[in-house]
């Protein structure tokens, strides 16, 4: 499971504080090393580290917490609250558009799980009583539009299509034709990857976003690429300005840096993350919760 190494190591560190009825100044530096090499093992930004535990320390040494009854236990509750912190706070909720239908666009490199996660949004939708639609924009990738008309099969969700020989910028536009005719309120854009950010691409999908002008432009990343997944959600911020990222492949052995950096990097939170190849594996994101887990 994800987090496994970090949460080990955070563990061991806490139960040397937790069970201490005074803490001096030299036990919270120690400790504060320790989560450090912890997080940066974990393959968190260095930057985002450095100021977490500049945070940490500066909210622990304080007399407050010295003189308390469980230093140990505040120290660990300032800890909990700056990861939280670190990603987003609260649960960042997807958008609604004031006039129905709301437009997602899902953009993110070849392989993250932009076609699956388009489907199992849908079914997340679904749940809540939408009636999604499905647009298939990928035209490039053999297969890609055949793979969302089955998850759509699956589901029973519409999937609009125009082949492979229109523009994905037409078929985009299309599509939002056909759901404001056809009662959709939720249109889930489905758009190309490549192996890499390339130009190309992102003028592609810089044309889709002007021509559906959506609500909501969710980059997907697989949290296994770690610092990568972060690079590529500055990227694509920075051509794009995405309201949000999913994160997948959390139930792999992620080592959980790319979720624990990319909100303070890039400034986009965490919307959903997605634990499984199963159509229901994905779940919004709560940062208090994946906190509280980290720390078990
Ligand atoms: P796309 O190229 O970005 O559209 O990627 P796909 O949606 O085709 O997904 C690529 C592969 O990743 C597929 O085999 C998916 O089943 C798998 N995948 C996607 N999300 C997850 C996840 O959360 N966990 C696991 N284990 N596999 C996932």
């Amino acid at each position: 499971m994800a987090f496994e190494g970090l949460s080990s190591r955070l563990q061991s560190v806490f139960s040397k504080l937790r069970g201490k009825g005074k803490v001096s100044e030299e036990d919270v530096s120690q400790a504060m090393r320790e989560v450090r090499l912890a997080l940066l093992e974990a393959d968190v930004n260095f930057k985002v580290v450095k100021d977490f535990i500049a945070k940490v320390k500066e909210k622990s040494v304080g007399k407050e917490v010295m003189d308390s009854f469980t230093p140990g236990m505040v120290i660990i509750d300032i800890v909990n609250k700056e990861l939280t912190e670190l990603m987003g706070g609260s649960q960042a909720k997807l958008a609604k558009a004031n006039k129905p239908p709301t437009v997602i666009m899902m953009v993110g490199l070849q392989g993250a799980g932009k076609t699956t996660t388009t489907g199992k949004l849908a079914k997340l939708l679904q749940k809540q009583n939408h009636r999604p639609l499905l647009v298939a924009g990928d035209i490039y990738r053999p297969a890609a539009i055949k793979q969302l008309q089955i998850l759509g099969e699956q589901i029973k969700a519409p999937v609009f299509s125009l082949g492979d020989q229109t523009s994905p910028v037409e078929i985009a536009r299309q599509g939002l034709q056909h759901a404001k005719e056809n009662g959709n309120d939720y249109v889930i854009v489905d758009t190309a990857g490549r192996l890499h950010v390339d130009e190309e691409l992102m003028e592609e999908l810089r044309q889709i976003h002007e021509a559906v002008n959506p609500d909501e432009v969710l980059l997907v990343v697989d949290a296994m690429t770690g610092q990568d997944a972060v690079n590529v959600a500055e990227h694509f911020n920075n051509q794009l300005q995405l309201t949000g990222v999913v994160l997948t492949k959390l139930d792999g052995d992620t080592r959980g840096g790319a979720a624990l950096s990319v909100k303070a990097v890039t400034g986009c939170p965490i919307k959903f993350a997605s634990l499984g190849e199963k159509l229901d594996a994905l779940e919004p994101f709560h940062p208090e919760r994946m906190a509280s887990r980290i720390l078990g």
